[in-house]
């Protein structure tokens, strides 16, 4: 059950502190647990109670001082689920941009962050193009212990620098420890906050149930939350779950396609059919990675990249989020060259999206229509 205070409710004031007395009461049978979420306009309190709370009545809890609406929620995803009676947001704002599952934003970028001419090449593109959101990899889970793991903190400086330079709000940078988390924020911190982060979790760390807590506990951060690539898909929404239990709910959930042969000859089976499930399951935004879906370069004879196909398919599917490889000179690159798109068909692809995205607008139109016959 979670129980909706009134906005900006005073936490020092007297019917809070009654509140709270009341549902102490409550325990060992049902504990609570209590969120802020400050919005743009307002701080909005809820307040989830955990346990056997299928002795308490709606009306009662919704009679106790503060309370504004109380949801009963099934077990599954307490937090990002979507429940019945349930109008709680599907949206979150950070550093001047909203995620939620009505827009849609492209994060093109580097793979991994290799040397400041090309992560300045890939920026200044951007802005050309007027993308405010990039990726750029520091911190790289490689295969191979041999293999490049990348430039760590080392870069950090000289990439939100040239963001801030070139109007990026918001880089998605994976995170692989809870220190890299410390090393971003002291970084950002230091020059200023020119730019923003959403931390990244790869689908290697999915179920890393500690690194989750951690990155869970800090609110500064949006995280973007890579499904695993050998669990269910339930497995990974608990997974997201685990992180807005800790405290932070703005999450943004990415489908990347799954490991498995069935797939080939991409690297990986790509999953976005399940965009609108994970809509409907949750509210979280949901973002497609098309670059490590297929894993090459691959063109159909039609004359479209599998990449772009694919990413077409997750945005007419009405994903949120499109995270991509780019890089200035591939053959250069020292992570996933091979996969990433080449400077010139950046406007290219960006207008593929907004074909496919008018697709779906479309057919939300079409839908809509034909709503009252269901
Ligand atoms: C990445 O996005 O750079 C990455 C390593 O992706 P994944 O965790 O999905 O393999
Ligand atoms: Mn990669």
């Amino acid at each position: 059950m979670i129980l909706i205070l009134e906005p900006n409710v005073d936490r020092h004031s007297e019917p809070y502190h009654r509140l709270l007395s009341h549902l102490d009461d409550l325990a060992p049978a049902v504990n609570h647990r209590i969120h802020t979420i400050q919005g743009a306009e307002q701080q909005l309190t809820e307040v989830y109670l955990i346990g056997n709370t299928s002795t308490l009545a709606i009306d009662e809890m919704r009679a106790l001082p503060c309370v504004a609406r109380v949801i009963r929620i099934s077990e599954a995803y307490k937090v990002l689920g979507r429940h019945r009676h349930d109008d709680r947001p599907a949206h979150f704002d950070y550093n001047g941009l909203r995620f939620g599952q009505d827009t849609l934003h492209v994060f093109a970028g580097l793979c991994a962050v290799d040397t400041p001419e090309h992560v300045e090449a890939m920026m200044k593109a951007l802005r050309e193009l007027g993308q405010p959101c990039t990726r750029m990899g520091a911190y790289k889970p490689r295969t191979s212990p041999y293999a490049f793991q990348g430039h760590g903190k080392q870069c950090l400086p000289y990439v939100f620098d040239l963001a801030g330079k070139y109007g990026i709000r918001v880089i998605a940078m994976e995170v692989t420890h809870e220190a890299h988390v410390d090393e971003i924020h002291e970084t950002l911190e230091r020059l200023g906050n020119p730019t923003g982060v959403m931390l990244q979790v790869g689908t290697r760390n999915t179920q890393n149930f500690e690194l989750l807590k951690a990155i869970g506990r800090q609110t500064t951060y949006p995280v973007l939350l890579k499904r695993g690539f050998g669990i269910t898909l339930d497995e990974s929404l608990n997974a997201a779950e685990y992180l807005a239990s800790e405290g932070n709910q703005r999450v943004v959930f990415c489908l990347r396609g799954m490991k498995t042969n069935m797939g080939d000859p991409h690297r990986n089976f790509v999953d976005f059919a399940q965009v609108p499930v994970v809509k409907r399951l949750t509210r979280m935004p949901v973002c497609i990675d098309p670059s490590h879906s297929v894993g090459s370069r691959s063109r159909c004879p039609d004359g479209i990249l599998d990449v772009m196909h694919v990413t077409a398919q997750g945005v007419v599917a009405g994903a949120n989020m499109v995270l991509v490889d780019f890089h200035p000179a591939p053959e250069k690159a020292l992570v996933d060259g091979p996969q990433a798109m080449r400077m010139h068909e950046l406007g290219p692809f960006l207008e593929d999206v907004r074909i496919a995205r008018e697709a779906f607008e479309a057919r939300r139109r079409l839908a809509a229509s034909m709503a009252d016959t269901d």
